[in-house]
This record gives structure tokens, C-alpha cells and sequence, in this order.
């Protein structure tokens, strides 16, 4: 049957507003993905409607404007622990985003169990949101962090990750997707390999939320985090998962209002999870956006997207190859979305500035993932990263203008 997504994809192009506008009367040609996706139509309505129709604090009204509130919010804590199969409602904890939920992780995971000379392994493809948390851990705990390295195809070398393993590893926290090179880990493997020595494992999630499948309990994965907008919803939103026994066991990173439930001038009563991670006043509207965002994202069934991205991604890297003065930087079989191009003639900024002109978004830096530009001896890549809302025309539009670009400077 055909798939689902090519056969739709006027319809789905047109439930997003931005994709509709012209710049300079001409199309917008977004392949800016991994950074943010854009959102559609039911997404905006739900913030506007929120704001219209039932603004108001959370958990503590007694009113229905509160009550109303609260219930759409805790709507969303149900809509992605379905999503990501969660086994309890309290194991969704939000956040303002992947980074938030990482920092959350590594400062109560070091509070709980970490002690001086622990050891955390991360991979060198990790996102700078995975790689600082650890490093401050390191300067204020004494914990030592351990890189799982890469090869010459941006593929982990997992032959060397039980050499890494020592008795004194207690976190391996790992990316699922990475968003510079687009390498898909092979993370049932290492969640496998972790549980055999009694390692905890954290998964970041963010690149691969919006593009594969993810069950958290056929993973087994401990912990597992995303940010909102990267799903088609609102910034400023997060997900962090966690298994029930560790989010119970786990001090709070931050205190204050609505995760307490008794202070005396004396002592606090901490709440039970998840209200325990969630102090303060929330992105209530924003949370409430991720849920509408997610229940549109369920209308496609993942093999569609996947299989529709994977097209993306082969028709342009076929191109890309047949440019020259340009390369691939992140070569592995098994990837995801994200075509990552370096060349020795232009910069990665030039190029991203040429593309510009012809309303082409990509992304022109390091991709918050220094460690692993130096680790392939770059300083930057120009990056252009899918959706399920793209098409092969528009990659044959890219095609043109960076061959056109390319030609200014050979
Ligand atoms: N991890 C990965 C793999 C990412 O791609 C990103 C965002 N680029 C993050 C973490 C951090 O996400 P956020 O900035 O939304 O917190």
C-alpha cells in the first residue's frame, strides 16, 4: 500500500501555517528540523484557547477555571505516557525542554546515588545538554566522566564499551539520535549490556521522538527525555520519563511551590511524584500544546513517517554525492533525517547565508555538539534536517541552489 504521508502530504503541508507563507513571494523551504519543527494549526488554536477560555493556576483552585486547567494539563501527563508507553501517569514528569530534563537527572541522580569516584559514560556524539550537566558533576561531586568514542562513519565503537565498564559505572547516558550526524545508537543494546552490571541508563530522545517509535518499557531504557518543540509543540516544554522505583527514591533538584506537601519554617514534606520535580508554576499552556501536538502526531503511524523521512534523507544524500566540493559528515548505515555537509571551499555560514537568499532554512554551526566537530576535525557543518511535512521537490530546490552556491567558489 502506499504510503500514507506521500499520499497526504498537500493536506499535512496545509495544517501548518508557516509552511503556507511566502517570503519575498516565494515558498519557504524549511529544513531546519532538528533544531525546531513547526506547528500546526491545532497547536496555536489550543494555546489561544487556553488563554481565551480557562487561564489559570494549576492544582491549587478550587474553581473551574483552575480545575479546567489542571485537568487539560494532567491530560497531557496520560497522552504521553501512552505515547511513549509508560507503565504509570507519575513517571511523565515535565520540563521546560531536553537540556532542563537532563540537568533534573544529573544533579538528583548525583543527590541520590552518586558518591566521589563514580563513574557517568556518555558517547562523544553527545549534544552539549548531555555532556555539561556531567562535567559540572565532575567539578562538584568528583564523579569521572568516561567517553564511549566514535568511528570515521560517526558510528559508536560498542566493541569498547564493555572495556569502559567498571564496577564503579553507575550511569551510561546516551543519545538516541544524534542530531549532528544523524547516527540511529543502537541503544537496546547498550540499555542490555548496562542492566547486566546494574548500570542505570538515560536515553535522549530528542531527535528521535518525532521520527521512530519508542516504548519505553520494551526498551527498558531507566530514563528517557525530550523536548516538546521538537515534536511539532510549543517551546519551553519537556518530558522527562523515569521508572517509578528511581522517581521515588530520587531527591528533587529544584524546591518551592506546588511539590511540597507540608512546610513548617522547620521542614518540608516533599510532594510524591511527579509533583515532586515540578516546582513552581509550569508551562501550563505549553504543556497543554504538547499533548494537542502529540494527539496529531498519532494520527500517522510511525512506519509511515519513518519510511517517508528515510526517502527524504536517501534522495538527497544520492545528490549531495554527485555534488562536488561537498561532503557527508556522519556516513553510518542506520540514520535518521538529519544530512550533515562540509566543504572545503565554502564556510558552513556562507552556505547557510546563500541558501537564505533562496528562502532555504538550514543550520550553519555545531549544533551545540563541539566534541564531536573536533573529534572529525571541523569547526562547523551546514546541516539540513527533515520532517514528515518536507518533499523531494523542495530537497530538489536545495539540490539546485547548493550546487549553484558551490560553483561560486570552485
Ligand atoms: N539533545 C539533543 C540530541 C538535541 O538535539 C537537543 C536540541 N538540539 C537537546 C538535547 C537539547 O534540547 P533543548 O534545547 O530543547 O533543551
Amino acid at each position: 500500500m502506499k504510503n500514507y504521508i506521500k499520499k497526504n502530504i498537500d493536506k499535512i503541508r496545509s495544517d501548518f501555517p508557516i509552511l503556507n507563507k511566502l517570503q519575498n513571494n516565494k515558498p519557504i523551504i524549511y529544513f531546519d528540523n532538528a533544531a525546531t519543527t513547526q506547528k500546526p494549526q491545532v497547536v496555536i488554536d489550543s494555546l489561544k484557547e487556553y488563554y481565551e477560555n480557562y487561564n489559570a493556576n494549576i492544582h491549587r483552585g478550587v474553581y473551574y477555571l483552575s480545575q479546567k486547567a489542571t485537568e487539560k494539563y494532567e491530560e497531557t501527563r496520560n497522552i504521553v505516557k501512552n505515547f511513549i508507553n509508560a507503565q504509570f501517569d507519575e513517571e511523565i514528569v515535565f520540563t521546560k525542554g531536553a537540556t532542563d530534563s537532563l540537568n533534573l537527572l544529573a544533579y538528583s541522580l548525583a543527590r541520590t546515588y552518586l558518591k566521589e569516584g563514580d563513574e557517568v559514560i556518555i558517547s562523544h556524539m553527545e549534544h552539549h545538554a548531555n555532556i555539561v550537566p556531567w562535567q559540572e558533576l565532575v567539578k562538584y561531586y568528583g564523579i569521572k566522566l568516561v567517553v564511549l568514542p566514535v568511528d570515521d562513519n560517526g558510528e559508536l565503537i560498542l566493541s569498547k564499551l564493555e572495556d569502559l565498564i567498571t564496577y564503579k559505572t553507575k550511569i551510561i547516558s546516551i543519545v538516541h539520535i544524534s542530531n549532528s550526524l544523524g547516527t540511529i545508537n543502537p541503544i537496546e543494546e547498550i540499555i542490555k549490556k548496562a542492566h547486566e552490571f546494574d548500570i542505570k541508563v538515560i536515553v535522549d530522545a530528542s531527535q528521535s521522538i518525532q521520527h521512530t517509535k519508542i516504548d519505553v518499557q520494551k526498551l527498558d531504557c531507566d530514563f528517557l527525555v525530550f523536548s516538546g518543540h521538537k515534536i511539532y509543540g510549543p517551546t519551553g516544554t519537556g518530558v522527562l520519563y523515569g521508572k517509578k522505583k528511581y522517581l521515588k527514591e530520587m531527591v528533587p533538584y529544584q524546591t518551592g511551590g506546588d511539590m511540597i506537601l507540608n512546610v513548617t519554617l522547620e521542614k518540608t514534606i516533599f510532594n510524591d511524584i511527579p509533583n515532586k520535580f515540578e516546582a513552581g508554576t509550569p508551562n501550563i499552556e505549553g504543556i497543554i500544546g504538547l499533548g494537542e501536538a502529540i494527539k496529531y502526531f498519532q494520527k500517522y503511524s510511525i512506519d509511515d513517517i519513518y519510511e517517508y523521512e528515510k526517502e527524504l534523507l536517501n534522495y538527497a544524500t544520492n545528490k549531495v554525492l554527485e555534488i562536488d566540493g561537498i561532503k557527508i559528515i556522519g556516513t553510518s548505515k542506520n540514520k535518521a533525517s538529519v544530512l550533515s555537509l562540509y566543504s572545503d571551499v565554502v564556510h558552513p555560514h556562507d552556505l547557510g547565508t546563500l541558501l537564505d537568499e533562496q528562502n532555504i532554512c538550514i543550520r550553519a554551526g555545531h549544533h551545540c555538539t563541539q566534541p564531536i566537530m573536533q573529534r572529525f576535525g571541523i569547526p562547523a557543518t551546514a546541516r539540513a534536517s527533515f520532517a514528515f511535512y518536507n518533499t523531494i521537490e523542495e530537497i530538489e530546490q536545495f539540490i539546485e541552489a547548493l550546487n549553484k552556491s558551490i560553483k561560486l567558489f570552485l
